[in-house]
């Protein structure tokens, strides 16, 4: 066993009266850019990690199970997926797991800290694994609220991977009705819209609740799911939001259809994972029942 009283303590904080400590092995990267705090950390557990903010974003050992699950369940289910938008991604993993779809011809990715961009690339790279430099990628840094009023593009899927949306971070902006009816605008008509979507743990379920009832006023179908994330030691929420199509209920032979078609091989999704995905326990379908807007 080593002998962890040598050494430096990463301690995320979920609560005022709860924290989550991981010993570091080496740290690549402290400091702050113009939009958030930086640290790029290894662990003995996770391996490398990326924190914003204080807020672990993804680790080495298990981001594939937050990237799959909010990449492959949207694309799976929609026919068109020539242009896919991802707001924010920085650490370009989101990016890996779009291009891995052969049917994709284009995938912009927006992401407002250029720095974050550089940074992943530099100590993360497994994380894109050759994405940033594949042809079919358009990596803009700036604004993505700035880019959605600008762009005229449409997208068969829009996928946000954004920091969560505290007051002070840069992501706050981007979760109001009136982006909501942005994006849409964006999505061609067999489009989805998915969203990384906040903890699902029993106890902090509320703003993915808000999230999801916002969300109802704007598309037919709506659909939370989740997943446990190890790195983040908690349970996962992401949204899939259409007014055609219905991502939790893509049959497995589509899925499997889709997923032989991927290049290289899955680690986390395959048609059992969607099913596991979207079957949502009491609890969180009664959270997800209550009324209310508050993204007005
Ligand atoms: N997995 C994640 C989590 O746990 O929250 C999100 C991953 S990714 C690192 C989040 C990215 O969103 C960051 O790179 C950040 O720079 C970007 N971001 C935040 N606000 C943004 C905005 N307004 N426009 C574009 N990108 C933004």
């Amino acid at each position: 066993m080593p002998k962890t009283e040598h050494y430096q303590w990463y301690t995320e904080r979920f609560a005022p009266t709860e924290i989550h400590a991981h010993a570091i092995e080496e740290t690549y990267f402290a400091g702050r850019t113009a939009f958030q705090a930086v640290a790029v950390l290894r662990t003995a557990v996770f391996g490398k990690l990326l924190v914003l903010d204080g807020d672990t974003q993804s680790s080495q050992a298990d981001e594939k199970i937050y990237h799959e699950s909010l990449v492959h369940p949207a694309l799976a289910s929609v026919d068109d997926r020539r242009d896919v938008l991802i707001l924010g991604g920085g650490e370009g993993a989101t990016l890996r797991e779009v291009l891995r779809d052969p049917s994709v011809a284009r995938c912009t990715m927006v992401d407002i800290d250029g720095e974050v961009v550089e940074l992943a690339k530099r100590y993360l790279p497994e994380w894109s694994d050759g994405a940033f430099d594949d042809p079919r990628a358009r990596v803009i840094i700036g604004d993505a609220l700035r880019f959605l009023k600008d762009d005229g593009g449409r997208y068969g899927v829009v996928i946000s991977d954004l920091t969560e949306p505290l007051p002070d971070s840069p992501s706050f902006p981007l979760f109001n009705g009136e982006v909501f009816r942005d994006i849409k605008a964006r999505l061609t008509p067999g489009g989805v819209y998915v969203l990384q979507a906040s903890t699902a743990g029993f106890h902090n379920l509320s703003l993915h609740a808000k999230m999801a009832r916002s969300l109802r006023a704007h598309f037919r179908h709506v659909s939370s799911f989740y997943t446990h994330v190890p790195a983040f030691d908690n349970d996962w929420a992401f949204i899939a939001c259409s007014d055609a199509v219905d991502v939790a209920a893509t049959g497995a032979e589509r899925i499997d259809a889709y997923v032989r078609t991927l290049r290289g091989e899955n680690w986390f999704y395959d048609a059992q994972t969607h099913r596991r995905l979207f079957a949502l326990p009491l609890y969180v379908r009664r959270a997800l029942a209550k009324d209310g807007d508050l993204f007005a």
